[in-house]
């Protein structure tokens, strides 16, 4: 009879990365356990681009065919729940969640993503994901050539500047605040750089239609990028002694270890480059090391 409680992997995180992961193990017969609590970093943008054989479907709709593909591997349960503690044990880990469950496994999968920090501004969260947008590879095509602002105060500014200008060439810079940075190239090139505190976002149903200054002035614009700060989506990593690094991701090597032996993470909470290819590459990669761990004998 199966122990419902006990199993070789434990994957923290059931979306692209999670999901990936949870495929290759599922395939390689392994007793895995999906603990996922439903809050995917992109559910606020309607339609996902750049991922190949799923341009412009909507995010639900592929981690819903995602989960629906993996279920059909009988060695991979699914588990809706948030996972709350997590401890060492003399054979594996231990994982507490919100309803009250623990389980344990002799490894553990972070897929866990990261959580983005907004401005307290009206109507940035509403148009978050639709025209307020972080990458051009997600989003850039669809607003090629229209009015576009970059919300941006630091260093980064001028680089952000030349990357977008790929896909427009109406481009503002909104700092927010006084500027930080050197603004001489910016100059030289004759990109109005604003200054001012931004009040609010004007949009229809998260479509931006014009920002607006504490001076009263207004700007219309269909589109701005914005590079959000973050905080890791779950704490557990970091309360098992897993090294964070110094941009605020789980360290990994290249097959996806953390310093600690016997866990493993892969996706956003792991690096910059967030897409949904890279996510579920990683996922994929930190699914056979795992198996190739559990088959050699590699204890955590
Ligand atoms: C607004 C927006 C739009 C985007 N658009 C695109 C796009 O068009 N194309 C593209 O390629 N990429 C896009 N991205 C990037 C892409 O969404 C991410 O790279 C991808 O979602 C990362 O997958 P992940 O599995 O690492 O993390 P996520 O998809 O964020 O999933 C993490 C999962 O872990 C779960 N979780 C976290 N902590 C716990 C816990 N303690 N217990 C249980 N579960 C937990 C969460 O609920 C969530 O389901 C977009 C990102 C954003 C923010």
């Amino acid at each position: 009879m199966h122990d419902n409680s006990q199993f070789e992997v434990i994957i923290i995180g059931g979306s692209y990365a999670g999901l990936s992961a949870a495929m290759t193990l599922g395939r390689s017969l392994k007793k895995v356990l999906v603990i996922d609590s439903g809050k995917p970093c992109n559910r606020f943008t309607p339609h996902a681009h750049n991922f190949i054989t799923q341009d412009g479907k909507k995010p639900a709709e592929i981690s819903a065919l995602a989960r629906q593909q993996v279920a059909q591997y009988d060695t991979v349960s699914f588990h809706n729940d948030l996972a709350t503690q997590g401890a060492k044990t003399e054979y594996g880990f231990e994982i507490q969640t919100n309803l009250g469950q623990t389980f344990t496994a002799q490894k553990l999968l972070f897929a866990t993503g990261i959580k983005d920090i907004l401005p307290d501004i009206d109507g940035f969260t509403e148009c978050w994901g639709k025209t307020v947008i972080h990458c051009p590879y997600c989003h850039g095509y669809e607003v090629r050539g229209r009015k576009t602002g970059i919300f941006v105060n630091d260093e980064s500014a001028v680089d952000f500047y030349k990357i977008i200008s790929n896909w427009t060439d109406s481009i503002i810079i909104l700092t927010n605040g006084k500027a930080t940075f050197d603004q001489a190239e910016l100059q030289e090139r004759e990109i109005l750089v604003m200054e001012n505190t931004v009040t609010y976002l004007e949009h229809e149903e998260g479509s931006l239609k014009k920002i607006v200054l504490d001076s009263g002035q207004t700007h219309a614009l269909d589109a701005l990028y914005f590079r959000p700060p973050f905080v890791q989506h779950c704490a557990i990593p970091q309360q098992l002694g897993c090294t964070i690094n110094e941009s605020g991701h789980i360290e990994v090597d290249d097959f996806q270890k953390t310093s600690l032996p016997g866990v493993f993470a892969a996706g956003d909470c792991t690096t910059p480059f967030r897409s949904l290819a890279i996510a579920s590459a990683q996922g994929n990669k930190a699914a056979a090391m795992l198996n190739h761990e559990l088959i050699m004998g590699e204890h955590a």
